[in-house]
């Protein structure tokens, strides 16, 4: 590890942190936090810390509610701004009263794959790609889906509006550790990328979770403000947050392969084949809103159907340019709405799956998926991701695989949740439908 525990108490000591925030996700890949004191730092390093699990979404019943908090030593990290006395944070795994790691914990469940990914001699390694936009808020500082700037893919200042809040961003996040490789202006107007290097999947969860709020954070002290929603405006890009993913071997990527058809290995292609497998059931995780669905269409660099390319941007996974330790696939439909711990528990079960079974993906592709024909695409034996939050919710109801992988506890109160979400937009009358309808009929 990266800290001993007294590492810490000295760290504390010596910055004068006056609050430490105990981290941990819930079901759905919201940050949770409780504040304590430093004086309470021992008992949080020695796991005593507890809080009310019943008031947490998706966590347990009010009957058996105390829950415990394991501080990561590794995640600890001191806040670069400081608001009266300095504040760090630890992110936390859940234990029950009995002792044991939480079954409704999303951590939990990826470090359990990552287990199994060990086992089977690898180290599995993501690097996102997290979009969002900058909109302006309004008299009463809420949120607006306006802005004023018009600058688009990879434009520069006077132009980009946002781009001293994402250098500020960029500054803050490097100073807690992030080795930002790459931002830039996207494609719509408003809408930003900043890309942060790869770690292993567990640190790479905690990350994107800990990106999201920083974001927020400094928007939010430029004036403006950030969301990570897949699609807050009709007819322009959505947001997505690609994941670039990779196996290793001692300390080999073993997705590089020069003798290989297109430089890469077997096993990059059993993986992908793997996670194109499961992509329809993994949609409710990695695609969890209703807005997810009005990203995941045609003309908008976002995928529709579960294809393959070396290069073209329309398909679900794409293998970008980069050899050697940089050889990865892109899988391409995540959004950034996904809870990142349990996206990635699915996506590795999946592709370690595709290299039990030795899976292939088949042909890849060249065209553009988007003006391929349905007819086409069905003869080809192409499958669509699903269109909309009912249709993932079915698809993810009857898989064995995700039931499997995300254990009983977390499979079942995550569909309920998001079942009731669907039919609650699914009763609600739009404004798209009275404008279509109401002068019409
Ligand atoms: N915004 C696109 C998406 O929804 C990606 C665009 C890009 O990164 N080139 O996934
Ligand atoms: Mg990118
Ligand atoms: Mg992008
Ligand atoms: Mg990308």
């Amino acid at each position: 590890g990266r800290y001993t525990k007294q590492d810490i108490i000295d760290l504390v000591r010596e910055n004068d942190v006056q609050f430490i925030r105990l981290q941990f996700s819930d079901l759905f890949g919201a940050m949770k936090n409780v504040a304590i004191t430093a004086r309470q730092l021992e008992k949080a390093l020695d796991n005593k810390c507890t809080f009310d699990g019943s008031s947490v979404d998706g966590f347990v019943r009010i009957e058996e509610s105390d829950m415990y908090l394991y501080p990561d030593l590794d995640s600890f990290l001191i806040f670069p701004w400081s608001s009266g006395g300095r504040v760090a944070r630890l992110i936390c795994d859940v234990y029950g009263q009995d002792g044991m790691p939480f079954e409704g914990d999303p951590r939990n469940i990826l470090k359990r794959v990552m287990r199994e990914c060990k086992k089977m001699g690898y180290k599995f390694n993501v690097g996102p790609e997290c979009e969002f936009f900058l909109f302006h808020t309004d008299e009463e500082g809420q949120p607006t889906t306006l802005s004023h700037e018009k600058a688009g893919y990879f434009d520069v200042a006077p132009l980009d509006l946002g781009e001293s809040a994402r250098r500020d961003m960029i500054l803050n996040l490097e100073e807690m550790g992030f080795e930002i490789e790459a931002s830039h202006h996207e494609v719509a107007p408003a809408q930003h990328e900043i890309d942060f290097k790869y770690d292993n999947a567990l640190r790479t969860a905690d990350n994107i979770l800990t990106f999201k709020f920083v974001v927020k954070y400094i928007a939010k002290r430029h004036g403006l403000y950030a969301s990570f929603m897949p699609k807050p405006i009709t007819g322009v890009d959505g947001s997505g947050m690609h994941l670039n993913m990779s196996l290793w071997k001692d300390g080999k990527n073993i997705f590089a392969d020069s003798k290989n058809h297109i430089g890469v290995s077997d096993e990059a292609f059993y993986f992908m084949a793997g996670v194109m497998k499961h992509a329809r059931e993994m949609s409710l995780i990695t695609n969890p809103l209703v807005n997810s669905y009005k990203r995941i269409v045609p003309g908008y660099e976002a995928p529709v159907d579960v294809t393959w390319s070396p290069a073209n941007r329309s398909p679900l996974i794409r293998v970008p340019a980069a050899r050697g330790s940089g050889t990865r696939l892109e899988f391409r439909s995540p959004d950034p709405a996904a809870n990142p711990y349990l996206a990635l528990a699915v996506s590795l079960a999946s592709g370690l799956e595709g290299i039990r079974g030795k899976l292939t993906p088949g042909k890849g592709t060249s065209k553009n998926q988007y003006e391929m024909a349905e007819g086409e695409k069905k003869e080809a034996g192409i499958m669509m991701l699903p269109r909309d939050l009912k249709e993932a919710l079915d698809i993810f109801e009857n898989s064995d695989f995700i039931r499997k992988t995300l254990g009983n506890h977390i499979f079942t109160k995550y569909y309920e949740a998001k079942k009731k979400e669907w039919e609650s937009y699914q009763k609600f009358v739009s404004q798209w439908e009275i404008d279509e309808y109401l002068y019409k009929i």
